[in-house]
């Protein structure tokens, strides 16, 4: 029986990877420094360096960053924030927390990436913010969303999760809005060993705002300005992601050579691929993800041949349990479901062999 061509895997990583987290670990442990220290600093500079931003503010979470930013812009009760259905539900749970009313804007089929005509359809006398998805690793429009934002005076914010190091017209994704949010969740282009995430802005009023909010809101030591809360980016965590940081590149550069191999070599007419963008450097390519029609039947076809595959997302945010008040474009959200109802993500990890990649391209093309 073959291996299992599987969807991450941390195992194969390299031995002088492992070596340099476990000291990584040690000196963290021995300096009794554990939380906002010289690691989280270090770490910072160099993230906010990488991104071509002024600064980055650690905290503990995608989903935090997401929604510091939001407390931080002020955007509360009564203000619409304007975003996708197609993503983690993260990206909608961080405008709920800060009792804004989410507004979805639909896709564009070909990338997935929310559509910025349909963006102008959702804008009211109440949009405070649009928060762009750079979906799967692909950079959204943000030459058409910049213009939208800029002229209708809304803030722009660029969730950034599975988008490291990705680019739109040679510009890093980050810079385009008031701020990013990145999460390093494990599974993340760049991840840690547990929840991290971070926050960069080029706009150091904001940054200095988003340091308090995660520290309790303080000013300094036990003077509390704001009502913040506590979401601290761990020392150790820190320490970690700066190990690994060294690798993303090439881990970038792996997950691009192997989308190349897919685009070139799936094509059974069963299947539809993403649109291949004409610049490389516009994808970091998180995610591999086609469109079938008998989707379960796919999967299973995939697994017999021993393919894990995923589906991301399987259940639009609006069609959400969790989702309460909302607004939905007026033109509909058709794409965004239809997507949902036939998306596959196949196996995209940066340690795939060779004999990986081909075995899942000819399991494509044997459905
Ligand atoms: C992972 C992810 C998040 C949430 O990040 P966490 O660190 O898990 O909180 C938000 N948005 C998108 C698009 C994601 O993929």
């Amino acid at each position: 029986m073959p291996e299992t061509v599987r969807f991450n895997e941390f195992a194969r990583e390299p031995a002088a990877l492992r070596a340099a987290q476990l000291d990584a670990v040690c000196k963290v442990m021995d300096s009794g420094w554990y939380v906002l220290g010289q690691n989280v600093c270090n770490f910072e500079a160099e993230w906010s360096i990488r991104c071509q931003s002024t600064g980055c503010v650690g905290v503990a979470s995608g989903l935090d960053a997401l929604e510091i930013g939001l407390r931080v812009l002020g955007i509360g009760l009564g203000d619409e924030v304007i975003t996708t259905p197609l993503t983690a539900y993260a990206t909608v749970l961080a405008i709920q927390r800060v009792g804004a009313t989410p507004v979805f804007a639909d896709i564009d089929p070909s990338t997935a990436c929310i559509c910025p005509d349909s963006v102008r359809h959702c804008i009211s006398a109440q949009t405070k913010a649009v928060i762009v998805v750079h979906l799967y690793g692909r950079a959204a429009d943000m030459a058409a969303l910049s213009e939208i934002c800029t002229s209708q005076g809304i803030e722009l914010v660029e969730d950034c999760a599975q988008a490291h190091l990705s680019q739109y017209a040679g510009q890093p994704v980050g810079t385009f809005g008031r701020y990013a949010a990145w999460s390093f969740y494990p599974t993340k282009n760049l991840g840690a060993i547990g929840d991290a995430g971070a926050i960069t802005s080029n706009d150091s009023d904001f940054l200095s705002s988003a340091q308090q909010f995660r520290n309790y809101g303080q000013s300094d030591r036990y003077h509390h300005v704001v009502a913040g809360q506590n979401s601290r980016l761990d020392e150790l965590h820190a320490a970690i992601l700066s190990v690994r940081l060294s690798y993303l590149e090439s881990w970038t550069n792996s997950r691009r050579n192997i989308a190349a191999r897919y685009w070139d070599g799936i094509n059974n007419p069963k299947i539809r691929l993403l649109l291949r963008p004409a610049d490389p450097t516009q994808h970091v390519n998180h995610l591999f993800v086609v469109c079938v029609a008998y989707r379960e039947h796919f999967m299973q076809h995939l697994a017999k041949h021993h393919i894990q595959s995923l589906i991301h997302y399987p259940v639009p945010a609006h069609k959400q349990e969790a989702i309460g008040f909302h607004k939905i474009s007026p033109q509909g959200l058709q794409f965004s479901l239809s997507h949902s109802q036939t998306c596959v993500s196949l196996p995209i990890h940066p340690h795939m062999t060779g004999s990986e990649i081909q075995r899942v391209i000819t399991a494509c093309n044997s459905w």
